[in-house]
């Protein structure tokens, strides 16, 4: 899908404040519905306050500018308000509660949500993206593995049945095979109507499944467009794409590290380097 004219969440000249230290300057972005947009940065460039701005976690932030959400403001918004018009976060570090057991965490996900039909609709389409999370709904989640608590985050936001999932760094930590299995289910998450903003370092694989994409600097949107702008855009190639620059050179390693995920691990998802 290619840029859907309809404009689902709209930041305008979003400024966010850390006390005096000015993480987000004259942010304006609009993420179109229907897409995967992927927000590319290194580490302090303010990834992880944009989404946190959107959702209205961090106290009296923005500061300035306006965040349109289907057409209604949500800036200034109580978070709980802005998840029950539709917006659901995954914050980077897979938060899972680790007492409750897999079933009970995705239940909590479901708070929003009064149609018990349809969450056991949801339920059921969860369990099909995360069949592991089917095989073990008794477990407690803090006995899983960093890739399946991933897994179950995810899940637990999707239970909330959002229009738009904010992801922070889902492939964070997680070895090959399992990153690929993530970014093909976030491409699935979309091709069933979900639009997803993506924060991720891995611009390569991101790049690969999003529709469009931003670059931030210093707090700031220095570069947006298509993915595959980004991925003819010099600086986002030799800043955030390694050093394999030929298609040739992309094909080799992206072959060898299949093969190193194909012969290193075989099963499951127990897969973490
Ligand atoms: P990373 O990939 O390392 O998480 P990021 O692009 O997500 O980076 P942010 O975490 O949004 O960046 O940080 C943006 C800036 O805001 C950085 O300079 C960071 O030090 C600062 N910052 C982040 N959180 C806080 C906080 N709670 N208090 C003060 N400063 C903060």
């Amino acid at each position: 899908m290619n840029n859907p004219a309809t404009p689902l969440l709209q930041l305008d000249s979003v400024e966010t404040y850390y006390g005096p230290l000015r993480a987000l300057s004259g942010v304006s972005l609009t993420v179109a519905e229907g897409t995967i947009t992927v927000i590319l940065g290194s580490n302090g460039a303010g990834k992880s306050t944009l989404l946190g701005t959107i959702m209205g976690v961090l106290d009296g932030q923005p500061h300035r500018g306006t965040i349109t959400f289907r057409g209604q403001r949500i800036d200034g918004m109580a978070t709980e308000k802005i998840v029950r018009a539709g917006i659901s976060y995954v914050p980077e570090g897979r938060r899972v509660f680790p007492e409750l057991t897999v079933s009970e965490n995705l239940k909590v996900g479901a708070y929003t949500v009064r149609d018990r039909q349809s969450t056991r609709r949801t339920l059921e389409r969860v369990h099909d993206y995360f069949p592991l999370l089917a095989d073990r709904q008794t477990q407690p989640a803090g006995t899983l593995s960093g890739g399946e608590q991933q897994m179950l985050a995810i899940g637990r936001a999707l239970m909330n049945e959002p229009e738009l999932l904010l992801l922070d760094e889902p492939s964070l930590g997680l070895a090959p095979l399992l990153v690929r299995q993530v970014f093909d289910i976030v491409s699935q998450i979309r091709d069933e109507g979900v639009t997803v903003l993506l924060v991720e370092q891995n611009a390569r694989m991101a790049l690969k499944v999003a529709d469009d994409g931003v670059v931030l600097e210093s707090g700031e949107l220095v570069v947006s467009g298509t993915a595959a702008e980004l991925v003819d855009n010099d600086e986002v190639e030799e800043l955030y794409m390694g050093a394999a620059t030929t298609a040739s050179e992309q094909e080799a390693a992206s072959t060898a590290s299949e093969r190193e995920a194909q012969g290193g691990a075989q099963h499951d998802v127990d897969l973490e380097s």
